[in-house]
């Protein structure tokens, strides 16, 4: 039941699925998950309200009808969800898709883990460390001493993946004097190091455009110490690649506020009860969990898919400084849709 040619309304096909396996988390990142809210009182998913494997692969199978062709798997925290590595297995031997990722705050990756989910299929995986000083990053994600157990998580990954991404969210007045610190003790042609510019996702992490640096102000603080050079960048890539000529390093700029990638947005999200959103900040989701339990029906889950991706006008970013930044917009957090 292949279809081709399925594009939005702004000629953009569906290629790239984030799927969230779990709003849940070990860490409490100011930026994504703050304490203040997500703490005793905060009800997570229920268990009976999870897309179970099955219906995860089910529903990735469907989308590979109009052109799925990679995953990447994500939270709140992926590794906490049990068994992760069936999942990973299902998603490349039964459905075939070629390019399964994963994103992790790297606290719970060991050597066993990590070579679990290489041996059924993983390609590869990204770490978030957002700082090397302890202080900084225990204010960031409130874990006590995580940095330890997310450096040994780099190590893995480079030593079983031979190459790994690590995301740092630049934040001002948090960890901006830390950039070249990073770049310095992350010094390893095996590591991409990438900025991320610190979103408005969500309504509770306190998102000001003032707490914003952006990939400019990043460069020019890396090239009083560096000469930085443009990498060819493939045509969908939300990220800039640069080479540190001076050490060979591999850095990257994902400037989702400063330079917004609408354009060429190929990407999808599903969160772990089974909402598709076509956008990162969108506030509706569609209720893929309830057609999922309640056909057997795969041509009718799909054609849904197809009216919803074909009516998709999503440009958010591109449109976010025409808009009222005071005005909540009921916006899904980061943690629930997947980032
Ligand atoms: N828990 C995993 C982790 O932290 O890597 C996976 C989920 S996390 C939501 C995915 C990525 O989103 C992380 O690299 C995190 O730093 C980033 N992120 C979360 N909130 C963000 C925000 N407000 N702005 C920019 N990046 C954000
Ligand atoms: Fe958890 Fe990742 Fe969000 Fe941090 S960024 S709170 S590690 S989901
Ligand atoms: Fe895609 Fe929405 Fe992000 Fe634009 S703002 S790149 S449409 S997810």
């Amino acid at each position: 039941m292949f279809v081709n040619n399925i594009i939005d309304k702004n000629g953009r096909k569906l290629e790239y699925l984030r799927i969230s396996v779990t709003d849940k988390c070990n860490f409490r990142c100011g930026y994504c998950m703050p304490q203040e809210i997500f703490n005793h009182n905060y009800t997570f998913l229920s268990k009976k309200n999870l897309l179970s494997y099955e219906e995860i692969i089910r529903f990735s199978k469907i989308l590979k009808n109009i052109g799925l062709k990679k995953i990447r798997l994500t939270g709140g925290e992926p590794l906490l969800r049990k068994n992760i590595e069936r999942l990973i297995y299902s998603l490349k031997e039964k459905n075939q898709i070629n390019n399964i990722a994963l994103t992790t705050n790297g606290s719970l990756l060991d050597n066993k883990m990590a070579k679990n989910l290489k041996s059924n299929g993983l390609d590869s995986i990204t770490i978030s460390l957002d700082s090397l000083n302890d202080f900084t990053l225990n204010k960031i994600n409130t874990l006590k001493n995580s940095k330890l157990k997310i450096l040994n998580a780099i190590d893995i990954a480079i030593k079983l993946f031979g190459f790994v991404k690590v995301n740092m969210v630049v934040m001002k007045g948090i960890n901006d004097l830390e950039i070249i610190s990073m770049i310095d003790s992350l010094n390893d042609p095996r590591i991409q190091l990438r900025f991320i510019e610190f979103m408005d996702v969500g309504e509770t992490n306190n998102w000001n455009i003032d707490s914003v640096i952006t990939t400019n102000d990043i460069k020019e603080i890396i090239t009083q110490k560096y000469t930085i050079e443009k990498m060819i960048n493939s045509k969908n890539s939300t990220s800039k690649k640069y080479k540190i000529l001076e050490t060979n390093q591999e850095i990257a700029f994902i400037s989702s506020i400063s330079d917004p990638f609408c354009g060429s947005c190929n990407r999808g999200r599903l969160s772990a009860d089974g909402k598709f959103f076509t956008c990162l900040f969108s506030n509706h989701g569609y209720n893929f969990l309830d057609l999922l339990r309640n056909t057997d029906d795969d041509n009718k889950i799909l054609s849904d898919f197809i009216k919803i991706w074909s009516n998709r006008t999503d440009k958010y970013s591109e449109s976010r400084s025409e808009m009222d930044n005071h005005k909540k917009r009921n916006k899904i957090e980061m943690s629930y849709i997947g980032g």
